[in-house]
C-alpha cells in the first residue's frame, strides 16, 4: 500500500482539482457530470481505455431511469439500442408463479430498460466532456492515497506505460466498484458477507423475433434461470447455481452443460444448441453481499459498488450507485463551500444512504431464497401462495415501487446547477428496439 505525502510545495502532475473520483462506472461519471454542472472542478480517473468492460449488468430499473432523465442522457443512450421490458415473471416448470407488471407504474418509467452500460457511459462521458472545469484521465490505475497530516488529500494511479500520476484534490470520491482499491488504501474493510447460495454464470444467444417483452426467472431443474432480451436481438441468460460449484460444473465439460440447459429452457433449446459453443461463452459472476464499515473519511466518500455491493436479483445495483451520486452531490457541494471536507461534514451522505443500501441487502436475501432456492412440494406450495398474495394484492404494488425506485429514493439536485441540462426529450420512446 503506498501513501506519499503531498510535498509541502504541492507538487503535482495535473493541477489541483475539488474533487477526484476514482472510476468511471455509473456511480463515478453520474456524480462527475452533477459536480461539474454545478461549477465544481473534477478529475476523473478510469483504469480502462475506451469505457472497456467485462460484461456488467445492464437492467435498469425507473429509478434510475428517472436520474438519468434529470441528468439529460438517458433519451440519447436508450437511442444506442436498448430493451422495455413490462414485466418480471417468475415461472415454475413453464408456468407463471409471479407476474409483476411494470406498466401498473406511474409513466414515462414504468419499465425495465435493458441498456447496455457501455451506451450509458458513453453519454455520460460525453455529456462531463461538454463543460468546463473536468479532466479525464483513462488507462489510469489508482494504487495509492496522498494523504497530509492524516486526512486524503489525492491519488497516485499509475498508466499503462507505467509511469505514475499524482493527483491533488479537495477530496476524492472513491467509485471503483466491487473490489475498491481506493476503500482498500484507506483502510476501510469492504464487510462481505456469503449472503447468497448462488453464483451466476451468464450468456447471451442471438434471438430475431425471439423477444419476451419479460425478465424471467425459469424455476427448473437445473437451478434457476434468469431470461431476458438485450440488444440487439439477443437474449441474455443467467444461470445460477450453488455459490462456488462452477469449477465443478465447468469440469462437465460443454456439451453436458449445453443439454442440460436446454433441457431446462425447450422454448430456446434450439438456440442453445446452435450457439453455446464454448466454456468461453459463459461470463461467471461471484455472488456476495457487501457492504462497507464506513463510507467516509477526511476527505473521501465511499459511493457505488465501492461502499456496498448486491447480488443480481432484484436488479438494484445500478439504481443505487446513481442514487449515492445524487445523495453525495449536496453534501460535496456543502463542504467545498465550507472549505471542509472531513468525515463529520461528508456524513449526512453516509447517513442517509446507509439505510437504503440495507434494505436492498434484506429484501434481496429474501427474494434470493424466494426465488432462486431449490425446494420440494411443500415449499414449492408455498412459494405459490406468497407470490399470489404479491401478484394480486396491494402490497404487490408497494413492492414493485420499492423495488422499482428502491427505498428513500434519491432525486438529482439540479436547482443546485449552474450550467442546467439539455432540456430533457419529450419522453422515452416507447419501441421495443
Ligand atoms: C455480471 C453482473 C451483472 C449485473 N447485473 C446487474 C443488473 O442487471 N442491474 C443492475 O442494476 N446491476 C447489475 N449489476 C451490478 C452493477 O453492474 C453494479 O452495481 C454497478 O455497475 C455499480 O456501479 P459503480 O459505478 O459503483 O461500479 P462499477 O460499475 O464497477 O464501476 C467501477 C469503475 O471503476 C474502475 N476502476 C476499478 N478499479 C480502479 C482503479 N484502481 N483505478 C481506476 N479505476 C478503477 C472500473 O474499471 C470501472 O469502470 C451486475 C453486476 C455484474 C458484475
Amino acid at each position: 500500500m503506498t501513501s506519499p505525502r503531498l510535498p509541502a510545495t504541492g507538487r503535482l502532475d495535473t493541477p489541483r482539482t475539488d474533487v477526484c473520483v476514482v472510476g468511471a462506472g455509473p456511480a463515478g461519471l453520474a456524480l462527475t457530470l452533477m459536480l461539474l454542472r454545478s461549477g465544481v472542478t473534477v478529475t476523473l480517473l478510469e483504469r480502462s481505455t475506451a469505457l472497456r468492460r467485462d460484461f456488467y449488468g445492464e437492467i435498469l430499473q425507473p429509478g434510475g431511469q428517472r436520474i438519468l432523465d434529470q441528468l439529460g442522457v438517458l433519451a440519447a443512450a436508450r437511442a444506442q439500442g436498448a430493451r422495455e421490458l413490462d414485466r418480471f415473471q417468475v415461472l415454475q416448470d413453464g408456468r407463471p408463479l409471479l407476474d409483476i407488471d411494470y406498466r401498473r407504474l406511474p409513466p414515462p418509467h414504468n419499465c425495465l430498460l435493458a441498456l447496455p452500460q457501455r451506451f450509458l457511459l458513453r453519454e455520460l462521458l460525453t455529456a462531463c466532456r461538454e463543460l468546463p472545469g473536468f479532466t479525464y484521465l483513462e488507462g489510469h490505475r489508482v494504487h495509492g492515497l496522498v494523504r497530509e497530516d492524516g486526512r486524503i488529500t489525492g491519488v497516485v494511479a499509475r498508466r499503462q506505460d507505467g509511469a505514475s500520476t499524482t493527483v491533488g484534490a479537495h477530496v476524492v470520491a472513491g467509485a471503483d466498484g466491487r473490489h475498491s482499491r481506493t476503500r482498500m488504501l484507506a483502510g476501510i474493510d469492504a464487510g462481505r458477507r456469503e449472503a447468497f447460495d448462488q453464483d451466476v454464470a451468464w450468456f447471451t444467444l442471438p434471438a430475431p423475433g425471439r423477444a419476451t417483452g419479460a425478465v424471467r426467472v425459469h424455476r427448473t431443474g437445473a437451478g434457476a434461470l434468469l431470461v431476458h432480451d438485450t440488444h440487439p436481438d439477443r437474449l441474455r441468460v443467467g444461470w445460477t447455481l450453488p455459490h462456488r460449484t462452477w469449477n465443478r460444473a465447468a469440469a462437465r465439460g460443454i456439451e453436458d452443460i449445453r443439454r442440460e440447459l436446454a433441457a431446462a429452457l425447450p422454448e430456446f433449446a434450439d438456440l442453445i444448441h446452435a450457439h453455446l459453443r464454448s466454456l468461453s461463452d459463459l461470463t461467471l459472476l461471484d455472488v456476495f453481499a457487501a457492504q462497507a464499515r464506513r463510507w467516509t473519511a477526511d476527505g473521501l466518500l465511499l459511493i457505488g459498488d465501492s461502499a456496498h455491493t448486491h447480488g443480481p436479483v432484484g436488479a438494484q445495483g445500478i439504481n443505487l450507485a446513481l442514487q449515492d451520486a445524487a445523495a453525495a452531490h449536496p453534501v460535496l457541494l456543502d463542504a467545498l463551500a465550507a472549505g471542509d471536507t472531513g468525515r463529520q461534514r461528508l456524513l449526512p451522505y453516509e447517513e442517509r444512504r446507509r439505510p437504503a443500501a440495507a434494505t436492498v441487502h434484506r429484501m434481496q436475501r429474501m427474494q434470493a431464497k424466494a426465488l432462486l432456492g431449490r425446494s420440494g412440494p411443500a415449499a414449492t406450495r408455498l412459494r405459490s401462495r406468497a407470490a399470489a398474495v404479491v401478484t394480486r394484492s396491494r402490497l404487490g404494488g408497494r413492492i414493485t415501487r420499492l423495488v422499482a425506485h428502491g427505498p428513500d429514493p434519491a432525486a438529482v439536485r439540479t436547482d443546485l446547477f449552474t450550467t442546467p441540462p439539455p432540456a430533457p426529450a419529450a419522453g422515452p420512446a416507447r419501441s421495443r428496439t
